[in-house]
């Protein structure tokens, strides 16, 4: 790896910056480099930035950091370098920062900016899963889960009724011991749980039997969740203080949905756009005509203008996903027009369409003495058309323009082909 930027220059303010400033930058530069966003995401500077902030943000290590730079906080930042992104997609910026630096983005995550107190009850995770059209319109799903909460025998005090309860000696009933810990450079106070009373402050004569002292079992508890139109497979939704309970008197944690959608039969999600394929017969690709296509609202009518060609797309307004959290506002739907080459035909249809190439003065098969007097020029089996594309490629690269129109179609056929369900079997 290549030699650590100074973290100022990483946030992007200067030296002398208050936590406001540090915070601000770092929160645009956030917004910006989030690996979700598509144009200016970025997962390698993202993390740059986020341990540069969780230096930066806690007096006590960028103090460290002003004077011995990155040597003096050796072992004290945390290197986000295995951090899986993947996790928190779909996250909005503010979750995210939130997730990795704590409720209110104070201090850093635990260590030295801790505050005091108890610490809060870990997270849960739930997974639901959702039809592809309860995603597209939102629903309410009633989740269960089995979390820590307060011991109903003992009500959380942790102590078998009847038994006495004193203030814990080692710690004076704070819970907590500090300790004077030496880092590289600085010596500093770490608080740590107290270890007679493992946090509890009290010292326990008779531990309750039903949850063993801890003042915490395990209670079933349901939730609605309202699920918003739009949600995408993957993301997550984060229901505060739905978690477990923290141990003495700790606030709950929080419930992260994972949200799952179910693919569907015929239509393909891309964000707020649908694709669909639509199989169109030769006849009706040549005089136009109606069909049927499946929409999120139900089958609907679509025209089909004469002449149409195979992997044209026809788009229509309006008829794709809602925006999330802005229900009124839809996506398109994109038709991907496959025309469909009948493979039996009828002694009567093959005469027809004999008849047709005649009238249009195809010729179905190649004479051999024109081929011949040719000469080398038009060889082998190459079409006009293939002939014209190996042109093309050979100054492909002035003109890459039209280079991406066709691999952005090939790309978008291959989405409908990939996702779409084995129908032709
Ligand atoms: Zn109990
Ligand atoms: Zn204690």
């Amino acid at each position: 790896m290549s030699e650590k930027r100074d973290y100022y220059e990483v946030i992007g303010v200067a030296k002398g910056a208050t936590q406001e400033e540090i915070k601000k930058a770092f929160k645009k530069k956030a917004r910006l480099l989030h690996p979700d966003v598509k144009e200016s995401g970025d997962e390698q500077a993202f993390k740059e930035l986020a341990e540069a902030y969780e230096v930066l943000s806690d007096p006590q290590k960028r103090a460290s950091y002003d004077r011995y730079g990155h040597e003096g906080v050796k072992g004290a930042a945390r290197s986000f370098d295995d951090f899986d992104f993947s996790n928190f997609s779909g996250f909005g910026i503010d979750e995210l920062i939130e997730a990795l630096f704590g409720g209110g983005m104070r201090g850093g995550f635990g260590g030295f900016g801790r505050q005091a107190g108890p610490p809060q009850g870990a997270h849960q995770r739930y997974d639901l899963e959702l039809d592809f059209l309860e995603a597209v319109f939102g629903c309410e799903k009633k989740i269960e889960v089995n979390r820590l909460d307060d011991c109903t025998t003992c009500l959380g005090t942790g102590a078998a009724p009847g038994s006495t309860v004193s203030t814990c000696q080692t710690c004076g009933g704070m819970g907590q011991v500090k300790e004077l810990v030496n880092m590289l450079f600085v010596q500093t106070y770490q608080i740590s749980v107290c270890p007679h009373c493992r946090g509890n402050g009290k010292k326990i004569d008779k531990p309750c039997r039903d949850c063993r002292g801890d003042g915490l079992t395990r209670k079933r508890k349901s939730y609605d969740l309202k699920v918003p139109a739009g949600i995408a497979d993957g993301s997550r939704m984060r229901v505060a203080g739905f978690g477990d309970k923290g141990q003495h008197g700790g606030a709950f944690g929080d419930l992260y949905v994972q949200i799952h959608v179910k693919p569907h039969k015929e239509m393909v999600r891309d964000g707020v756009t649908i694709h669909v394929k639509q199989p169109v017969s030769f006849s009706m690709a040549a005089l136009g005509g109606e069909v049927l296509v499946p929409t999120v609202e139900g089958s609907k009518i679509l025209k089909i203008p004469a002449g149409i060609q195979s992997g044209a797309q026809l788009v229509m307004r309006d008829q794709g996903v809602p925006y999330l959290n802005v229900p009124n506002k839809r996506g398109d739907q994109i038709v991907h027009i496959a025309i469909t080459t009948p493979t039996k035909l009828s002694k009567e249809e093959k005469e027809i369409y004999k008849r047709l190439a005649e009238l249009s003065g195809e010729q179905l098969t190649i004479d051999t003495e024109d081929l011949e007097n040719d000469g080398d020029e038009n060889k082998g089996a190459d079409s006009k058309a293939e002939s014209k594309k190996k042109a093309h490629h050979q100054n492909g690269k002035k003109k890459t323009d039209n280079d991406d129109d066709k691999d952005d179609s090939s790309l978008l056929d291959k989405i409908v082909d990939a996702f779409r369900p084995k129908t032709s079997e």
